[in-house]
């Protein structure tokens, strides 16, 4: 009785699966969770300004919605909103507040509500490992307040410690000193203390219940020091963040959490592995993916590309980027002596390609560049729409400075110019839109015989997609023809069919559809491709 009943249970369990796992392929892609697609990252002081006082606010956003609905986007990430003495907002003097040069509540879940109506989920910046020494809990600890003396850290003398940077973590305070791993303007929380997790927790819930998707978590591993002075990626702190997902999803089980995880490869996969952290930014690969292109080689890219497939576990969603706010533009950390659009390009067809969710920043798809100098500002310019005075970003001088002049890098020159960066940027969101394999297939690596080009195939369900990069800035012959004599593919990106004898351009790229004559023979044959890719000497053979 009780195996028969097992039976019948074990059949329903495999029906139900059955049943969810059609019904989430016939969903599509309209249905897709809010972790994933691709998402664009905003630093609101410098999108668009709507009110005229050259800061770009929540107004400005949901003006600017139309032209992200149609480059292609389904998130945003929100650099800090909340109240904040620096302009930056990494450090939050009020977390239920909003920053009042972006704008009113009202505003900001009209812009919510409006984003969420066209399918583009809304994450937020949550700067969980300090505050502003301008927040009322700082204020009062320093005043001696015994409530809120322990929401940060305190001792009697300099321990010594230094912070991420290298330079000293303890400063004065009014009554010995506190521990501020980043600047003695960012006092760091002490989540030894229950009230303050608890205060977190709140806080996080709070913003979801607004109707926020997610978090990009700041300084994700800095959150809980050891007592003796180690500040990156103690045990505490993966189990803060193993106690916060499990704490969001009480919330919304659909929220999801992305790690300021900027470090070694190892220690993000042990995020994923023992903190259940939903999704990390991929830094190692950021980093290979820029100096490949750099040193026109992409031996380094192809050993990561290697090693990230051995090491995450599968669920791990990983973050792919090209540019952040703390990160050299592109358009300028890939040109040499003079603007270089064609290595931005290759990058961005990477990013689209390989495996992970794309994080874009604004102004990426226009090949924003770098203003001059080293301040981090310079990082974070005002974007730039149109041609008129102040670029359509504001109707007067904003708040900092444009990076450049050039009437060519604004949207409104790019939109009707077929080979700009911005229509290639659209072309490849829709490529990757339209290609579940580009989305969420295997990864696997091959040798292509050729130095400078890498290459690599895309695989789901029947979908096969062979990807060829060129990092030289020669073209490149490939031999097709030992795929099959007949067999013609098709370039994605062109639509053109290719003949055996390809000729990949300089840092062109191209994305060829393998999977026509889906029987046993033709999988055959293409891992007899994937061979003869292996064995350069075979391929020069033929
Ligand atoms: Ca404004």
């Amino acid at each position: 009785m009780n195996n028969v009943s097992n039976a019948i249970k074990k059949l329903l369990k495999t029906l139900l699966f059955l049943s969810l796992f059609l019904s989430f392929i016939a969903l599509g892609q309209s249905e897709r969770q809010p972790s994933e697609g691709i998402y664009y990252e905003i630093f609101v002081r410098s999108f668009q300004d709507s009110d005229g006082d050259g800061i770009g606010d929540f107004q400005g956003i949901i003006q600017r919605l139309d032209y992200l609905e149609d480059l292609g986007i389904s998130g945003i990430w929100l650099m800090p909103i909340h109240p904040s003495p620096n302009y930056h907002g990494y450090d939050v003097s009020d977390y239920y507040a909003l920053n009042p040069d972006y704008g009113t509540m009202a505003d900001f879940q009209k812009f919510l509500d409006e984003a969420q109506a066209r399918g583009i989920s809304v994450i937020i910046d949550l700067v969980v490992n300090h505050s502003s020494v301008e927040h009322p809990w700082f204020k009062a600890a320093n005043a001696g307040d015994p409530q809120y003396r322990d929401y940060y850290l305190w001792s009697e003398t300099d321990l010594g410690w230094r912070g991420v940077s290298g330079a000293p973590a303890w400063h004065q305070g009014r009554d010995g000193y506190y521990l501020g791993l980043f600047w003695s303007g960012m006092p760091d929380l002490n989540y030894r203390n229950p009230a303050v997790v608890e205060k977190m927790n709140d806080i996080a819930k709070f913003w979801l219940e607004l109707g926020v998707d997610g978090f990009r978590v700041d300084a994700i591993q800095h959150i809980v020091e050891s007592e003796d002075g180690l500040i990156r990626n103690t045990p505490d702190n993966l189990a803060w963040v193993r106690n916060f997902e499990a704490f969001i999803k009480t919330v919304n089980p659909q929220a999801f959490i992305v790690g300021e995880t900027w470090t070694d490869s190892d220690t993000i996969v042990k995020y994923h592995q023992e903190a259940n952290l939903d999704m990390s930014f991929n830094y190692p690969l950021f980093d290979a993916l820029i100096s490949s292109i750099q040193k026109r080689n992409p031996s380094n890219l192809k050993f990561v590309l290697e090693q990230d497939e051995q090491l995450y576990p599968s669920n791990a969603l990983r973050g792919i980027f090209i540019s952040n706010h703390d990160q050299i533009r592109p358009a300028t950390s890939l040109s040499f002596l003079k603007p270089d659009p064609q290595r931005s390009k290759l990058a961005a067809a990477l990013m689209f390609t390989l495996p992970g969710i794309p994080f874009m920043y604004y102004g990426e798809e226009i090949g924003l560049p770098n203003g001059p100098g080293d301040r981090d500002e310079e990082k974070r310019t005002p974007m730039r729409w149109n041609e008129d005075e102040y670029a359509g970003f504001s109707s007067v001088e904003p708040w900092y400075s444009f990076s450049t002049e050039d009437p060519g890098i604004s949207v409104a020159a790019q939109q009707n110019r077929p080979d700009s960066l911005l229509n290639w940027y659209k072309q490849l969101i829709a490529l990757r839109n339209t290609n579940p394999a580009l989305e969420r297939g295997k990864l696997t690596v091959l040798e292509s015989g050729e130095r400078s080009v890498l290459a690599f195939s895309r695989e789901l369900n029947e979908q096969r997609l062979l990807i060829l990069a060129n990092f030289a800035s020669s073209a490149k012959e490939i031999d097709l023809s030992t795929l099959t004599e007949t067999f013609l593919p098709r370039d994605l990106l062109s639509g053109n069919m290719q003949p055996d004898k390809l000729s990949l351009p300089p840092l062109g790229l191209m994305v060829l559809d393998v999977s026509s004559e889906l029987d046993t023979a033709a999988a055959s044959k293409y891992v007899q491709f994937a061979r003869v890719w292996a064995a350069p000497d075979i391929l020069l053979g033929q």
